[in-house]
């Protein structure tokens, strides 16, 4: 049986992504998309929102958690799993529906230590975002067992480079969710606007790709969404062709890319075992 992921919504505006099988779901992230908005996506995938299992969180910026993610969670009795560091930040920002969540029981916290919500190992690994007041940004690997044997995903959004150690941590992916925030020429052109340093390159994010996608023979590595594109410092074309042109250049086959867009999700696909 196949696992399933389509990107919600990516970008500054807002940032959602869904995992799920037949009666499983997590949520990475749920920032900026209205409560009405997300049903209707949900809906139109085929998840039931009562089969959410846990929404995690990357970091504290209100476009990863705000409070229509929070009231999303409260309204379906959906635990959020969260850093002690993150968490702070955002219950200053979210007071009374935070609140709620914790007389529900609905807040999980965790740190760096692997944790499980329903079929789904999580693994977070912390990303250097030199943003203002981001808490304690994280990526994660996350990954389902099967008789088949186990299926690996990655995420990282919101991080200034890629360090070996987080390579590592993702070893073995079969498809790896991205951010292609800018575009190195915009920058080195003197047109690169505000915010761009926090965030990670078309250039960086490819030569990361091929380092995974190298790093293990046979690769496993099939689907790479190109995530969180700057409308200021890059286009979804550039960002595209960048890393197409890298993986070519380093002779990387097999990988298909994936299109994300801030207000409509990705299509969605489909790893097997
Ligand atoms: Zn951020």
């Amino acid at each position: 049986m196949g696992i399933n992921i389509s990107v919600i919504r990516s970008g500054s505006s807002g940032n959602c992504t869904a995992l799920w099988t037949k009666n499983e779901c997590v949520l990475i992230d749920c920032g900026h998309v209205r409560v009405s908005e997300l049903e209707y996506e949900l809906n139109q995938l085929g998840i039931s929102c009562n089969n959410i299992r846990g929404i995690i969180v990357t970091h504290a910026h209100s476009d990863h958690i705000d409070t229509n993610g929070l009231k999303f969670a409260l309204a379906y009795g959906i635990k959020v799993y969260i850093h002690p560091e993150n968490y702070e930040i955002v219950y200053s920002n979210n007071q009374r529906v935070i609140k709620q969540l914790e007389a529900n029981m609905q807040i999980a916290f965790h740190r760096l230590a692997p944790f499980k919500i329903g079929v789904y190992r999580i693994e977070p690994f912390r990303v250097k975002h030199p943003k203002h007041n981001p808490g304690y940004p994280l990526g994660f690997a996350l990954s389902v067992k099967r008789v088949e044997g186990n299926v690996k995903f990655g995420y990282m959004t919101d991080l200034k480079e890629v360090t070996p150690e987080i390579l590592e941590k993702l070893a073995g992916v079969s498809a790896l969710i991205i951010e292609t925030n800018y575009d190195q020429t915009v920058i080195d052109n003197g047109y690169g606007q505000h915010g761009w340093d926090a965030h990670l390159s078309n250039q960086r994010a490819a030569r990361a790709v091929c380092d995974l996608s190298c790093a293990s023979s046979p690769s496993q590595l099939r689907y790479v969404f190109l995530a969180h594109v700057s409308d200021r410092n890059n286009t979804h074309e550039d960002a595209w062709d960048c890393v197409t042109r890298v993986l070519h250049l380093r002779g990387v086959e097999g990988i298909e890319l994936v299109r994300t867009h801030r207000y409509k999700r990705s299509r969605v696909i489909t790893v097997q075992a």
